[in-house]
């Protein structure tokens, strides 16, 4: 504790209601949501996934819901469980992108919603955000996005090709920052698409975007409803200061760099990868597909034990040889990736498997040394 009896990332900020709107003002920048209202919700995204969801569901709305992961099932069961009409469809190899003639042939059917995870962290695929967007745009349906895995990874404009209508985001992937706090980016149409859940007579709910809009928007930002952690907003405020002084397109052109090089490194050791083009591939993390004759659990020990990089293991339902090479956040750079292909390498001939290491770090660092490496840039 300091003189003046402040613990620094204890205490809450000394002006702490204009601190926490700029937090979600300064968040949701990074998207172009300038004409949007951005709620920062206190807990973790998932929370924010499940108060979109549910007063999504309270309309009783026509939705389609893509599941390309357990993030897109779980979003359905909850706005199924208020009332919510809900079709969901899901790519034919699970795990794969949805194909936008998919989400285009059942749109036609007539929906009120869509929603869509944006990029998963769970496969490693990027779903084609802008043709989906096309689509339901044309046909005049709103849209609800989980982006939570894709700011900061993934090129998303919400004052350009990427205006949907409900986007929720977290700091804990792309932006290297905390877990414990996430929010909300709402358009007009996206706050007509909530409605209070029958039967509800609690108020102040930190999962109702409702409440957060009466108790804080519409109250003029001057009190925060509850009490959010201080570390969390300190953690973010740090998280933001980073993300703004290297800018938000070098951030995403970083990540959409190791993913390009993460993609050259799995090729070089002779592997294949999950998704066959970069614009499909995450910029949280790369998936290679292990040949058969490869025990997936003794890789991932062993570029563990033997090499001190962490490999992980697709989600239950999926490829049971799908491996993911992270390079997240602050991963997102030369060093990490570089380790991340060899220690793979080194792990399959460890194991008695063939990796062609050598080739396998040349292309991560030609991926590196080729300024004009059009995969790399978002454009
Ligand atoms: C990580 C992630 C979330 C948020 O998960 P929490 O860990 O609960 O914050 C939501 N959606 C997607 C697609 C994610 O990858």
């Amino acid at each position: 504790m300091n003189a003046d009896n402040r613990w620094p990332t204890a205490d809450a900020p000394a002006d702490d209601a204009p601190f926490y709107a700029r937090l979600a003002e300064r968040l949701g920048a990074l998207i172009g949501a300038q004409d949007y209202d951005t709620v920062l919700v206190p807990g973790e995204a998932i929370v924010a996934l499940e108060a979109v969801a549910r007063e999504t569901g309270a309309n009783r709305l026509r939705v389609l819901n893509v599941a390309t992961s357990t993030y897109g099932a779980l979003f359905g069961q909850w706005i199924e469980e208020e009332g919510g009409s809900v079709t969901t469809i899901a790519p034919a190899t699970p795990g794969q992108p949805i194909p936008v003639t998919t989400v285009a042939d059942e749109l036609a059917k007539g929906y009120d919603a869509l929603a869509f995870v944006h990029g998963e962290a769970a496969t490693a695929i990027v779903n084609p955000i802008r043709e989906i967007l096309t689509v339901a745009q044309g046909l005049g349906i709103a849209t609800i996005i989980d982006a939570v895995a894709s700011v900061g990874a993934e090129p998303l404009d919400l004052a350009g090709p990427d205006a949907a209508d409900i986007v929720v985001l977290g700091p804990q992937k792309a932006l290297a920052g905390p877990a414990g706090i996430s929010a909300v980016s709402l358009s007009t149409r996206g706050w007509e698409l909530l409605a209070r859940r029958r039967g509800r007579v609690a108020s102040f709910s930190s999962v109702s975007l409702l409440d957060i809009r009466r108790d804080w928007l519409d109250a003029g930002k001057v009190k925060i409803p509850g009490t959010p952690a201080p570390h969390e907003l300190w953690a973010l405020d740090a998280a933001l200061h980073a993300v703004e002084h290297e800018q938000i397109s070098a951030v995403v052109r970083r990540h959409r760099r190791a993913a390009a090089a993460a993609r050259a490194g799995v090729s070089g050791l002779g592997l294949h990868l999950w998704v066959e083009r970069i614009e499909e591939s995450s910029g949280l993390l790369t998936a290679a597909l292990l040949p058969h004759d490869v025990d997936p659990d003794a890789v991932i020990n062993l570029a563990h034990t033997q090499f001190g990089v962490t490999l992980t293991h697709a989600p239950e339902g999926i490829d049971g040889r799908l491996i993911k090479l992270p390079h997240t956040g602050r991963q997102a750079q030369f060093a990490a990736v570089v380790a991340t292909v060899a220690g793979l390498g080194g792990a399959l001939r460890t194991a008695g498997h063939t990796a062609d290491v050598a080739a396998g770090v040349d292309a991560v660092v030609a991926a590196y040394a080729d300024d004009a490496n059009r995969d790399a840039d978002p454009g």
